[in-house]
C-alpha cells in the first residue's frame, strides 16, 4: 500500500468512528506504521474530517517530517510502535462507555472487563489498566510501554483505550470491541451473567492468535 493509500484509510476509519459516535469533538487519534516513517491524525482536528494529505508524517524520535501538528498524544503512539514490533497501527479513542468504565473503582486493574462473549476474547483478550496521570505526563508513556510489552490493548484510567494491531483495520475493529464489551458490562452491572469459563477462554485463544 502506498503512502497516499495508507493516509486515505486513515481518514476512512476515522469517519468511521466518529459516525458510530466513537470519537466526540476533537478527540481520538490514529497512526499507521510505514518504513521509515509514521503517520498521526492531527491535533484538535474532528476524525470526523480528517484532510489526508494534512496528516502529519512523524519519524523514529516524534519529530515532525510533514503536516500539521501531529496529535498531543503522539508519545502514547511511539510508546507502542516502540514497544511492539507487530504493531502496524495505534487507535486511541476517548469513547464513553470504555472511558466510564475506566472511572469504575471496582475493576480488577489487571484486566479491566469480563470475558463476555467469543468476540472480545478473539479480538482483544484481556485489558490491563494503566493508571491515571495528568495528560502530556511522559510517566503516562512510560506506563503504556511496560503494559504493551504483554497487551496489544491497555485502557488509560479515566481518559480511554489505546490498542494496537497489525493493521489499522484490526486495531479499529478491537478498539470497537473494547467499546461494545464496555457497553455489556454497564448494561449487565447488577444482574447474575453467565461470563465465559476459563476452559472456553483457554479454547477461544488456541484458535486465534491475536496480533
Ligand atoms: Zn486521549
Amino acid at each position: 500500500m502506498t503512502e497516499t493509500e495508507h493516509r486515505e484509510r486513515l481518514a476512512q476509519f476515522g469517519q468511521i468512528l466518529y459516525a458510530r459516535g466513537l470519537a466526540p469533538g476533537s478527540s481520538g487519534n490514529l497512526s499507521v506504521r510505514l518504513e521509515d516513517r509514521w503517520l498521526l491524525t492531527p491535533t484538535n482536528s474532528c476524525l470526523g474530517r480528517i484532510d489526508p494529505a494534512r496528516i502529519a508524517a512523524l519519524d523514529w524520535r516524534g519529530a515532525r517530517l510533514s503536516g500539521d501538528p501531529p496529535s498531543k498524544e503522539s508519545f502514547l503512539h511511539l510508546a507502542v510502535y516502540q514497544e511492539r514490533p507487530s504493531a502496524h497501527a495505534v487507535v486511541h479513542l476517548h469513547s464513553t462507555c470504555a472511558v466510564a468504565v475506566s472511572c469504575l473503582l471496582d475493576v480488577d486493574p489487571a484486566d479491566v472487563l469480563p470475558a463476555l462473549t467469543p468476540y472480545y476474547v478473539m479480538r482483544v483478550g484481556s485489558l490491563p489498566l494503566v493508571p491515571y496521570y495528568r495528560p502530556g505526563d511522559r510517566a503516562l508513556a512510560d506506563a503504556v510501554r511496560l503494559l504493551m510489552r504483554h497487551h496489544s490493548a491497555v485502557l488509560l484510567a479515566n481518559h480511554g483505550p489505546v490498542v494496537a494491531g497489525s493493521s489499522l483495520e484490526t486495531a479499529v475493529y478491537a478498539a470497537e470491541e473494547i467499546e461494545e464489551t464496555a457497553r455489556l458490562h454497564l448494561l449487565l452491572r447488577g444482574s447474575k451473567v453467565r461470563y465465559l469459563t476459563e476452559e472456553q477462554i483457554a479454547e477461544l485463544r488456541e484458535v486465534q492468535p491475536r496480533s
